[in-house]
C-alpha cells in the first residue's frame, strides 16, 4: 500500500539536540543529518514501525512529534 502522507506523520522539531538516542532506538524511521539534527527518513515505514513509539518517549527534548 503507498502512503504519501506517512512523512507528516510524525516530525522532529526545531529543540532537538542531536543526542542520537531516537537513532539507536528507531534507525529505520530516525536519521541525523549533517548538522546532528535528527529527521524522518523519507521512505521510513512509520506504519509498521514497533519503535517510534519508545524513541518518543527517549527523546530528551521532546522534539519528536505525533500527528
Ligand atoms: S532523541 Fe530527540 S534530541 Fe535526540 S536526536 Fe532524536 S529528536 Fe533529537
Amino acid at each position: 500500500m503507498v502512503d504519501d502522507r506517512r512523512d507528516e506523520e510524525v516530525v522532529v522539531n526545531d529543540s532537538c539536540i542531536g543526542c542520537g538516542a531516537c537513532v539507536a532506538i528507531c534507525d529505520q524511521i530516525f536519521d541525523l543529518n549533517d548538522e546532528w539534527k535528527a529527521y524522518v527518513i523519507e521512505w521510513a515505514d512509520i506504519q509498521n514501525c514497533d519503535c517510534l513509539d519508545d524513541a518518543i518517549w527517549a527523546c530528551p527534548v521532546e522534539a519528536i512529534e505525533k500527528k
